[in-house]
């Protein structure tokens, strides 16, 4: 079974302060608003982000990581992945069409008898992060 959000943040709260050494010294409302505050942010990135992100800054940090600092470490992990439509008509799936008129990206006229690739409308680049 999955160890509960909260146990799991606390635990990793436990290991960022004793690496201040500000074991012990977090007071209930300190420890309640990081926890609150990590919370939201796992739930946007996903907890190996979060844990990774959180080792960057700790690792970079002067001070306690502030939760912009973690969550500034977490973005860099996001890779953008291209994404097209298996099914498409116009590209058959390549993700390529070929067009015989209008201009090459370099801004010459297309030669209408070998044509030229362009991206297929159906294909559109999402940013992924890892899980
Ligand atoms: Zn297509």
């Amino acid at each position: 079974m999955e160890t509960s959000l909260h146990d799991w943040l606390k635990k990793l709260l436990e290991q960022t302060a004793a690496a201040f050494g500000k074991t012990g010294k977090l007071t209930e409302l300190e420890i309640e608003s990081h926890l609150r505050a990590w919370a939201d942010l796992v739930h946007k990135v996903g907890r190996l982000r979060f844990e990774r992100g959180l080792q960057r800054a700790i690792s970079r940090s002067e001070f306690f990581p502030r939760l912009g600092a973690i969550e500034s470490h977490v973005s860099t992990d996001v890779k953008l992945v291209g994404k097209l439509d298996p099914k498409c008509p116009a590209c058959r799936g390549t993700g390529w069409e070929r067009v015989f008129s209008g201009r090459t990206v370099g801004g010459k006229p297309v030669d209408r008898k070998v044509g030229a690739v362009r991206r297929c409308s159906c294909y559109t680049v999402e940013a992924i992060g890892e899980r």
